[in-house]
């Protein structure tokens, strides 16, 4: 059995502030759950976050209060962290006094996101992202999954659903392609070399909560086991329940996640293949099968033109 935990990057709407939206999953198989989750939370308290969320946006920002603080780099982290909160509450008292109530709950916000990570330099903010991005690439017995979605390319072409569903629907494709494909090598060893059975490996989606996606996240996958059931599918029943929705700040497979989409995001938007081109490797492209057709289960949606590595490496998969 086989989890796969989703989170997305960018925004679903169009224009929204991004030109991207990403849905992307890290599928781990049960069995190696607890040695992935204790791999990074040894990382993560290395670096004085143990139990914190691990939240890549706000963890690589730049924080303006430690670039005018002299001396920051020598400072050990208790006095990195009065140091900052000083300028913090300083910065809050004068914002609240400008009148600007807008500004003030905006400058609480990033304070209140950025609090866990306060004391490391963004040098070892971005050092602590990969470790845990080449932790996560060395993993071979888990599989990162992505559909990316270039919103302006998606406008230009006739769809009948929203770029949430869309992602989501081509997620289930990418995940059922990989459950099918982990089949390959489930095989119970019988009395005899002729007895060989197949097992069934099946999986379940785990995303991270909003209130806006679940509802039809959990439609779109009813309907996709009605289908199975009535038309006796032997592809997607492998997929087991709705997708279970958790909170990302608890669920620490979730935060991998979070950094595999944004690592996306940063590569499609940006072309920034910092973090990307640690994560994004040959396990995105499944081995190869009878028709030599290997099944990509990272795909970028943009024009066919598209340089980027993704639409490089990748095949187009029939849905
Ligand atoms: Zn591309």
């Amino acid at each position: 059995m086989c989890l796969c935990y989703l989170d997305e990057s960018g925004v679903p709407e169009i224009p929204g502030n991004s030109t991207h939206f990403v849905l992307a999953g890290i599928a781990i198989p049960i069995e190696r759950w607890r040695e992935a989750d204790a791999a990074i939370s040894e990382i993560m308290s290395r670096y004085g976050l143990a139990g914190e969320e691990l939240h890549t946006a706000w963890l690589l920002r730049k924080y303006l209060e430690q670039s005018r603080i002299d001396g920051f780099d020598v400072m050990d982290w208790d006095q990195r962290r009065a140091q900052v909160g000083r300028l913090q509450v300083a910065e809050i008292h004068r914002v609240r006094k400008l009148g600007i109530a807008k500004r003030n709950s905006q400058l609480k916000k990033v304070y209140r996101h950025t609090n866990p990570y306060v004391h490391l330099t963004l040098e070892e903010r971005n050092q602590l992202a990969f470790e845990i991005a080449e932790t996560i690439a060395k993993w071979d017995w888990a599989v990162l999954i992505a559909y990316c979605i270039d919103k302006s390319y998606f406008l230009t072409k006739i769809r009948r659903d929203h770029v949430n569903e869309s992602a989501f629907r081509n997620i289930i494709i990418s995940f059922d392609k990989l459950l099918q494909y982990a089949e390959g090598f489930n095989f119970i060893e019988g009395d005899d070399t002729h007895s060989q059975n197949q097992i069934r490996e099946h999986g379940l989606l785990i995303h991270d909560n909003n209130a806006t996606v679940a509802l039809k996240h959990t439609r779109h996958m009813r309907t996709v086991h009605a289908d199975v059931l009535r038309w006796q599918m032997n592809t997607f029943d492998r997929i087991i329940e709705t997708p279970l929705f958790v909170d990302s700040s608890l669920t620490r497979m979730i935060q991998l996640a979070d950094l595999w989409a944004y690592s996306l995001r940063r590569y499609v938007e940006n072309d920034d293949s910092s973090l990307f081109s640690l994560l994004y490797n040959k396990r995105t492209l499944l081995g190869k099968t009878q028709h030599e057709f290997r099944p990509a289960i990272v795909q970028h949606f943009a024009e066919q033109s598209c340089p980027c590595l993704i639409c490089t490496n990748s095949f187009e998969l029939e849905s």
